[in-house]
């Protein structure tokens, strides 16, 4: 084992290096005399990856964070002859760490890392990025797709055929499908004593559905299986809610800090349906949660796109048909 010693002076230990501070608080990792990213003494024995502190093939913790000393400093960093386990000794505590190098290499979190998430280049005001179903049955363009809903928050899918078994089928390409107050699946269509404003012809505008949930749906999936000739209207719309929420803070900031600090009640309460539905959370949250300075989340949908600047692309809509049936 190759090791080094304590203070800022580094050796060369092949493709990976470990330079530890003057004080020990935390060690650098190099590869090939670049800098990887720097790890912080006391974060390192909390994700120590030693047998002894995670449990193999589940990975998950076994040492209790109660049982470890409120701070630590580094008395030796070493690494493996073959560069794949790097090793470190505690002032503080008889116990040697180990970390396998590609962990702390997936562990960094540099700005240029978080921007890195974030390529996918603005396509301005009206753009909405297209995808043909032919293309997501293969894992390089499912993998497009994915990135695409990620990226952007919304997708066209075109060519997907009618029959209405096709939306699960697509959204399992995904994930498991959620249940929720609707059922798995259902269908929008106009009724003429509707249970819901989207079961008939009044125009929506725009909303986010089932906001009150939880655990809101990540994905949500609209299959158009019919437009008939006779139809006026119909346009499908999208905002992007995160460049509302900054056009909000920039032009009204008093009533942005508002709805980050007021909040909000969420209810739903409707007896007469299929599934009768008594939901209500009081008070639950604001409508919007800052991350920093900088970031917004939406109340609700902070799982999906936490911490991601959207694309300045602020309203599209278009009519969605159904393909032709061959
Ligand atoms: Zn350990």
């Amino acid at each position: 084992m190759k090791s080094v010693g304590n203070g800022a002076q580094s050796k060369a230990l092949g493709a990976v290096q470990m330079e530890t501070s003057t004080d020990g608080r935390f060690v650098t990792l190099k590869t090939d005399g670049n800098d990887v990213g720097r790890f912080y003494a006391i974060w390192l024995r909390h994700n120590c990856q030693c047998p002894g502190c995670r449990q193999r093939f589940s990975g998950q913790k076994l040492v209790r964070p109660a049982d470890l000393a409120t701070s630590y400093s580094v008395q030796w960093a070493g690494v493996d002859p073959d560069d794949r386990l790097v090793y470190i000794d505690w002032n503080e505590e008889d116990h040697r760490s180990e970390f396998p190098v590609s962990f702390l290499r997936h562990s960094v979190h540099t700005p240029a890392e978080r921007r890195r998430v974030t390529s996918t280049p603005s396509g301005g005001v009206g753009w909405l990025p297209t995808v043909n179903f032919e293309e997501i049955l293969q894992p390089p363009g499912r993998l497009r797709w994915l990135q695409m809903i990620a990226e952007v928050g919304v997708v066209l899918l075109r060519g997907v055929p009618t029959d209405a078994a096709m939306v699960r089928l697509v959204a399992e390409l995904v994930a498991p499908v959620q249940h929720t107050i609707y059922g798995e699946t259902w269908d929008v269509l106009a009724d003429p004593k509707p249970i819901n404003v989207a079961y008939s012809t009044a125009e929506l505008d725009f909303h986010m559905d089932l906001s009150y949930y939880e655990s809101p749906p990540g994905i949500q999936f609209l299959h158009c299986v019919r437009f008939d000739d006779c139809v006026k209207g119909g346009e499908s719309v999208f905002v992007d809610a995160w460049y509302v929420a900054e056009m909000l803070r920039a032009t009204y900031p008093e009533y942005f800090n508002t709805l980050t600090r007021v909040p909000a009640t969420f209810q739903k309460i409707h007896f007469d349906r299929e599934y009768p539905v008594y939901m209500r959370y009081f008070n639950r949250s604001p409508i919007l949660k800052t991350f920093g300075k900088e970031n917004i989340g939406l109340h609700h949908d902070v799982n999906c796109y936490t911490c991601r600047p959207r694309p300045k692309s602020l309203r599209v809509g278009l009519i969605i048909r159904p393909i032709a049936i061959a």
